[in-house]
């Protein structure tokens, strides 16, 4: 008899057991997580390896910041706040203000002024956020937000935060991926922002390993965007400049975890250009079907590059997680794309398939 189809019921449900919960949180879920882990036949074919492409744009917002978002809201509803607050490049604000006005709390969001995506923009708007844009960088904001939760009524649901409540419920597409695949693969890409996701794994992919889950762990590689590669230059960028808004950092709060990580991952952290990002973005849409935003496509970028210097030996299993949705960021993509050819036909087939070569 066939078993009774079960909803996914978000991450906290699916795995409690691992993370910073009591019996009295009230669970704030949109049913995040459980996303799809899509083998890309073009990277496979490419790299001569088994690669894999975990899609978190197919969260309930649109990026992996769900997952933390989840565990953030529902542990500061539990603590009786009524205003919750973050800064953000973007993805951060618009799952923050999304699972704040799920549990009745108030969002404010600090986004750089003019700096953030149109979608991310309309996500925040949309979902009710007090928004507020900060004549500076995302780096400025994190400052103003930290500053507003030293002294006034409002808890701050940023990875960077002692309490780590974020990157609990991060590291949940870890334990996903072995799940998934029955074990850790050889090595796991990801790109580097403020390096909270990069930590979030590693965690997971540990805690794994040590409970059994899994057999071995794998090689963490990171990559960042050649204008915004703090970590990879070993130096602070005060003004870091990318296409990949998302990842646009110049000093990540989770930069020593992040370099543990690799260190004891046996992993490395590498910088990729704009063009190569934007062409990885193309590639990945068209090759495979996944429209994924600029940030997002670092780790694809990471993988092409390191290929091409030699460094991917074929018959590995590997994962790229892809953070972001395409729909996030149209002025770019579209902007990337160049001219695209118009055909403009009238209402009639015949015509239609002359214009279109078919007959
Ligand atoms: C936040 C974000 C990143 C960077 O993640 P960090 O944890 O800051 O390193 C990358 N891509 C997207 C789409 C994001 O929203």
């Amino acid at each position: 008899m066939a078993e009774a189809p079960r909803p996914w019921r978000g991450v906290i449900e699916e795995y409690r057991q691992w993370l910073p919960v009591t019996p009295e949180t009230p669970v704030v879920t949109l049913g995040e997580g459980g996303t799809p882990l899509v083998p890309s036949a073009w990277l496979s074919e490419v790299t001569g390896c088994s690669v894999w492409v975990k899609v978190e744009g197919s969260n309930p917002t649109g990026s992996f910041k769900d997952r933390g978002m989840t565990v953030a809201v529902s542990r500061a509803a539990q603590a009786g706040v009524k205003v919750v607050v973050c800064a953000s490049t973007g993805n951060t604000s618009a799952s923050a203000a999304a699972y704040a006005v799920r549990a009745g709390l108030s969002p404010v969001v600090l986004v750089p002024e003019g700096r953030i995506a149109a979608g991310k923009l309309a996500q925040a708007i949309v979902y009710g956020a007090r928004l507020v844009q900060v004549q500076g960088n995302f780096d400025d904001c994190l400052k103003v937000a930290r500053g507003l939760c030293e002294r006034y009524p409002v808890v701050l649901v940023n990875s960077a935060n002692e309490d780590g409540f974020r990157l609990a419920g991060q590291k949940t597409a870890a334990f996903e991926v072995v799940d998934s695949l029955g074990d850790a693969p050889d090595i796991h890409i990801l790109p580097v922002g403020n390096a909270g996701n990069i930590t979030a794994y590693w965690l997971g992919y540990q805690e794994y390993a040590a409970a059994g889950r899994s057999r071995r762990l794998p090689r963490m590689w990171g990559f960042q965007a050649e204008g915004a590669a703090p970590i990879v230059r070993g130096a602070q960028v005060s003004q870091p400049e990318t296409v990949a808004t998302a990842i646009r950092v110049g000093n990540p709060a989770r930069w020593q975890d992040a370099v543990a990580a690799l260190e004891e991952s046996g992993g490395r952290i590498d910088a990729v250009p704009d063009d190569a990002i934007l062409a990885a973005q193309a590639g990945l849409a068209a090759r495979d079907g996944i429209f994924v935003e600029p940030a997002s496509a670092v780790g694809v970028a990471g993988l092409l590059r390191a290929r091409e210097a030699g460094l991917v030996d074929p018959g590995q299993t590997i994962v790229i997680t892809v953070t972001g949705h395409g729909l996030k960021d149209v002025e770019t993509a579209l902007s990337a794309a160049g001219e695209v050819e118009k055909v403009v036909v009238p209402p009639d087939a015949e015509a239609t398939a002359r214009a279109l070569g078919l007959d």
